[in-house]
Order: C-alpha cells, then sequence, then structure tokens
C-alpha cells in the first residue's frame, strides 16, 4: 500500500490549509453564534472558484479531477477551520460526484460546472425522511409518472444546506408493490421548481453555520429526463454513493479533532499548576498520546478508502470503518482536549465546547456507528 501523498495531492492540501486558514477560520465562530451567513456564502463560492465543490469530477465538466484522496485531505483542512463549512463541502461533493457517476450526459453537462463553478452555493441529497433513517427503503416520497414527467409527493427531513441548495439529488418510490428497495428512483430537482418548498430550519447542537431543513414535495412536476439511472435502481445508487460521502464524514471529523487536540496541546505547555507547565505531567501526556494514536489510525482508514476509490476497487467496508472510527474518536479527542483545558474548555470564550458540538453529529449522519457497523460486519462475514 502506498501512502505518500503525490505532487497535486499536496498542492491541494496546502492549498486547503492556507484558505481555510484565512478565509473561513476566522468566520467559524460567528457562524456558531447564528451570525455571518452573506460571508458563509461569499466562502462556498469562493471554495468552488478554487476547485473544492467538484473535486473529484472531470475537467470536461469543470471539476478538478483530482480524486478521492485529495477530496479527504482538503475536507480535512477546511474541517479543522470551520465544521459547518467542511460539511457544506462534502455534501456538495457528493451530490456532484453522484452526478457524474449516474447522470446522463445532458444532466452532467447541465449541472456539474454550475456546481463546480459556484454557481450553486451548494447541493442538497435528500433521501432521509421522518420515517425513513437508517433504513431509506422505507421512504414514502412518491413519484407517479404522467406522461412525459413525474409528479412528486413527500417530504425529506434534515436535509444539509437546502435553504441555499441550486440542485437537489431526490429519492422516491416509482414502484410501491416492488419488494424493499426495489422500487425507488433517482431524480434531480432544481431550487425553482414549482412544488418544491424548503420546510423549517432545524435548530441544531452543532455545526450551527450549515443550515438543515425539510423539504417537501407538493405536486411537484418534474420533466421525465430529470430522473437519474435506471427507474426502480435509485435505492443502489444511494447506498453506492453513500460510502463516498462516509470518507467525507470521516475527513471532517478528523479535522475537528485535529482543532480541538492542537489547541489542546498548545495549552498544555503553557498552563502551569503545581509549579510547572501540566504537560510536563505524566497523566496529561498519556491523555494526549491515546488521542494522537486514534487519529493517526483515522488517517490511515481515511486514507486506505480514499485511495482504494481512487483505484477504481470496492471500498465500502473501508469507508464504514474509516467513518466508524474516526468519528468515535472524535468525541473522544474532542473532549479530552476540552478536558485538558479545564474549566476554560467549558467556556464559549475558547473553541473548544464548539468543536465537541460540532463533533457529536459526525457519528449519526451518513450513517450512524450502529449502521457503519452492521455494513463492516455484513462485509467481513460475506468473506468466510
Ligand atoms: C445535522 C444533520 C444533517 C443531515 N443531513 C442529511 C442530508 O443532507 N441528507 C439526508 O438524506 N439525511 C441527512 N441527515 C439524516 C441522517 O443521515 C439521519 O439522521 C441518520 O441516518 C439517522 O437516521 P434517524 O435520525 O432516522 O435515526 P434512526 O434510524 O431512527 O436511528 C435511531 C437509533 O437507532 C439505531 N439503529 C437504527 N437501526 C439500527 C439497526 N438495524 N441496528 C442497530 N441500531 C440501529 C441508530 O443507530 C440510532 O442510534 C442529517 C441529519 C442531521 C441531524
Amino acid at each position: 500500500m502506498q501512502f505518500l501523498l503525490n505532487e497535486e495531492q499536496i498542492l491541494i492540501q496546502n492549498t486547503a490549509r492556507r484558505l481555510a486558514g484565512d478565509r473561513i477560520a476566522p468566520l467559524a465562530e460567528r457562524l456558531d453564534r447564528g451570525e455571518g451567513r452573506e460571508e458563509f456564502l461569499a466562502n462556498l463560492k469562493f471554495l468552488a472558484e478554487n476547485g473544492f465543490m467538484a473535486l473529484n469530477v472531470a475537467a470536461d465538466y469543470g471539476g478538478a479531477e483530482a480524486g478521492a484522496v485529495a477530496f479527504a485531505l482538503a475536507i480535512e483542512e477546511v474541517g479543522r477551520a470551520c465544521a459547518s463549512t467542511g460539511v457544506t463541502m462534502s455534501v456538495t461533493n457528493m451530490v456532484a460526484e453522484v452526478i457524474q457517476a449516474v447522470g446522463s450526459e445532458e444532466q452532467r453537462a447541465a449541472y456539474l460546472p454550475k456546481i463546480a463553478g459556484g454557481i450553486y452555493p451548494a447541493a442538497a441529497f435528500c433521501l432521509t425522511e421522518s420515517g425513513a433513517g437508517s433504513d431509506p427503503s422505507s421512504m414514502r416520497t412518491k413519484a407517479v409518472r404522467d406522461g412525459n414527467h413525474y409528479v412528486l409527493n413527500g417530504s425529506k427531513l434534515y436535509i444539509t444546506s437546502a435553504e441555499y441548495a441550486g440542485i437537489f439529488v431526490v429519492w422516491a418510490v416509482t414502484d410501491p408493490d416492488a419488494p424493499r428497495g426495489k422500487g425507488i428512483s433517482c431524480f434531480l430537482v432544481e431550487r425553482d421548481t414549482p412544488g418544491l418548498v424548503i420546510g423549517k430550519a432545524e435548530k441544531k447542537m452543532g455545526q450551527t453555520g450549515s443550515v438543515t431543513n425539510e423539504v417537501h414535495f407538493e405536486d411537484c412536476r418534474i420533466p421525465a429526463t430529470q430522473m437519474m439511472g435506471e427507474e426502480n435502481d435509485g435505492f443502489r445508487i444511494a447506498v453506492g454513493e453513500l460510502a463516498g460521502g462516509r470518507i467525507g464524514i470521516a475527513a471532517l471529523a478528523l479535522g475537528i479533532s485535529r482543532a480541538a487536540m492542537d489547541a489542546a496541546k498548545s495549552y498544555v505547555k503553557e498552563r502551569k499548576q503545581f509549579g510547572k507547565a501540566i504537560a510536563d505531567m505524566q497523566g496529561i501526556q498519556w491523555m494526549i498520546a491515546d488521542r494522537e494514536t486514534e487519529l493517526e489510525a483515522a488517517r490511515l482508514l481515511i486514507l486506505q478508502a480514499a485511495h482504494l476509490k481512487d483505484a477504481g476497487k470496492p471500498f465500502a467496508r473501508e469507508a464504514s470503518m474509516a467513518k466508524l472510527f474516526s468519528s468515535e474518536a472524535a468525541q473522544r479527542a474532542t473532549y479530552t482536549a476540552l478536558q485538558l483545558h479545564g474549566g476554560a474548555g467549558y467556556i464559549r470564550e475558547y473553541p473548544l465546547e464548539r468543536y465537541a458540538r460540532d463533533a457529536r453529529i459526525t457519528t449519526i449522519y451518513e450513517g450512524t456507528s450502529e449502521i457503519q457497523r452492521l455494513i463492516i460486519a455484513r462485509e467481513v462475514l460475506k468473506e468466510i
């Protein structure tokens, strides 16, 4: 296995680190307080203009064509600066990859340049419903054929970036009589389509700069040409594309962990108690050693999954392992970093409590830790 980064990957990592440090990190605290929406949208456009919204999309469609490893490295850097921006970038890249993977030539040409170029501030992935979270095959949103159109009815829940997304990839039931997961299709719905209604924005524990909305379809009529892939093959598409997204969330979790642990390492060297820096106490050193070892393991799992994806090999098991491990490690890293700050960690003047809140969702969205374990177990048991 070859984990040395190539020149292009190093360039993207360095560029992401610089842009994130200059433009994205300074806004993170205000975004967390519910301010700075205009600057946030400007940053999304800026990220697109620098190639970060379609990192793994072909240059023919305006993408950076940089691959999954570069994507993971960039998400880690942006997530380290601001988790809300990182998740927006991750989901937008995932939508772009779905369109590239299963869209027709016309669909790719129509939508990918708009995502890649920042004409759309973001893109949305509409799978979850109130009764269909871990089990999306039980979704109720319907798409009924009517001549050259489909008419969509139903509601999606917890949709990242819905408020400002330009394009929505939407899953809906096209054959209600088919066995579980066999009657679902995938559609592209443009933002201004009549009947696409953006519902309430959720009030969240963390990643508050990224908006999460209900999305309703009320007799939403779209041309039949907006279907992606084959009719009734949508569930397979969703499962396949979520694996790529999990590399992004794993990298995001690693980025948040790094921000927290970097702050903690500086703090313990400065903070003195009992006449010496607390970094000189072995108990503190062990906490740091354990967390840093976990972050290194998370990094290797992420790189492995991304590397397999770039090589065109199966990577679902590795992506689930990376997401499971990195997101769970992020809970420990952000809480350890907060603990190492003592009372200051709990005070809003420091970013530690924000890191802990931002990290919390990473074990839940794009498949909970329990669902990652189901996928991993299924894959490893299949091998016997
Ligand atoms: C901030 C945020 C952003 C999101 N963004 C998006 C988005 O952009 N697009 C989108 O489509 N969705 C999005 N989601 C939805 C997210 O992916 C789901 O919330 C998640 O998959 C879990 O589904 P659920 O909330 O219905 O929980 P449930 O499925 O009801 O799970 C409840 C609990 O039961 C456990 N559980 C369920 N089934 C099993 C099982 N078989 N074995 C063991 N344990 C099990 C779960 O792990 C969990 O602990 C987002 C959610 C949030 C909170």
